[in-house]
């Protein structure tokens, strides 16, 4: 077995090499608007039309000559995909014009376009740029986008084919419980995910340079050189805490799925509300990348991964599926089963409960509920 991944590290270009980057996108970009004008004036602008047009082009105007082809061939190949996609997918608006000042530089190379020399990514028209190898690239790869992020880091992330060794066989079914003290809760001790201390210290530092933020704020003026400073020093903490949080979450939904066959997860979405506090938002943000994680690994890797509606897991008994009558208040930590005597954490019994629901083949409690109901009134029922 094998897989397409996408391995990306830092660039370090050199003042040179970052000037003519941008005059390569600059280039690109120019490409990109003028089939978004063509398109505008009625004509549809297939791939097999821009590439005769780019090849007219480049023979008229000698400074897109002087751009790398490939790149330029990518660029329009990008497009014609984008309005492919516009028209097949409803509700998508067609591909934009790249503004100067709002599209961030992206730029794809082919095999015939790149290279990797001692360690070093070599692009056409001579430009050289070191790379960070965070980690070793697994095979020769197939393609290369080398883009800018809104901070002014420079990436390369490269197109991989990846052997895959079959995961171990797993052990039975998991269940997993979203919260904000413990990011998941598992009905097994041993995997739960803890709101990391790290990303409470990135919290406490991000908390410093917004208020500094908020200290040099004039109003009614133009922003300072210290307002600047603070802003791109939180944006800068802020990526940081965010490429955290989703290492974190990789690493423990591989533990996760190497050891489990079933993976049920209670399907809970977060709110994302404006009024939620900054603790809140950074608790709904590491359940959103861990349970992205858990499904990407769990579906890679062959389980099966069942999605739990939240509703009553809470207040139902995962030992004999008693409903208590009421709901348990935020406060209350712990769950008592009033019928069977059961006792477990309030989250423990809740990710118990998400197994139980998937290993009975349904996606709620309510429908566990009504087909045991029906069996034992003696319902014709096929289950
Ligand atoms: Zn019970």
């Amino acid at each position: 077995m094998d897989e397409v991944v996408r391995y990306t590290y830092r660039l370090r270009p050199g003042r040179t090499a970052e000037k003519v980057l941008l005059a390569e996108w600059d280039r690109c970009r120019w490409l990109w608007n003028e089939a978004v004008h063509q398109h505008k004036s009625g004509r549809k602008p297939t791939f097999a039309r821009l590439g005769k047009l780019l090849t007219r082009a480049r023979a008229s105007m000698p400074w897109l000559r002087e751009g790398s082809q490939v790149a330029q061939q990518q660029i329009l190949r990008d497009y014609a995909r984008a309005l492919e996609h516009s028209f097949t997918v409803k509700g998508c608006g067609r591909p934009k014009v790249k503004s100067r000042k709002r599209s961030l530089p992206s730029l794809e190379y082919t095999r015939r376009g790149f290279s990797v020399r001692e360690g070093r990514l070599m692009l056409p028209k001579g430009i050289v740029i070191p790379v960070v190898w965070s980690r070793e690239l697994p095979c020769e790869p197939t393609s290369v986008r080398v883009n800018r992020d809104s901070l002014g880091y420079w990436y390369a992330s490269f197109v991989a084919r990846r052997e895959i060794a079959a995961p171990p066989p797993g052990e039975g079914g998991i269940g997993i419980d979203w919260g904000v003290a413990t990011t998941a809760t598992t009905s097994d001790p041993a995997f739960d995910l803890p709101h990391i201390g790290h990303r409470r210290r990135c919290a406490a530092e991000l908390a410093k340079v917004q208020r500094r933020m908020a200290r040099r704020h004039r109003k009614g003026r133009p922003p300072s050189r210290g307002y600047a400073d603070a802003k791109r020093q939180a944006a800068r903490l802020a990526k940081k805490a965010a490429r955290r949080t989703v290492h974190d979450s990789r690493v423990w939904a591989k533990h996760v799925v190497d050891r489990h066959d079933l993976i049920a997860i209670e399907d809970f979405q977060p709110a994302f509300l404006a009024k939620s506090t900054m603790a809140r938002k950074a608790a709904d943000a590491a359940i959103g990348a861990a349970k992205g994680a858990l499904i990407e690994r769990a579906v890679r890797a062959g389980r099966k991964v069942v999605m739990v509606r939240p509703a009553y897991t809470t207040m139902t008994c995962s030992a004999c599926f008693a409903r208590a009558k009421e709901r348990l208040e935020l406060r209350e930590r712990d769950f008592r089963c009033e019928g069977c005597g059961f006792a477990a954490s309030r989250d423990r019994n809740a990710a118990r409960v998400v197994l139980a629901v998937a290993e009975r083949g349904h996606v709620g409690v309510e429908d566990v509920r009504q087909s045991d109901h029906l069996l034992r009134v003696g319902g014709s029922v096929a289950v």
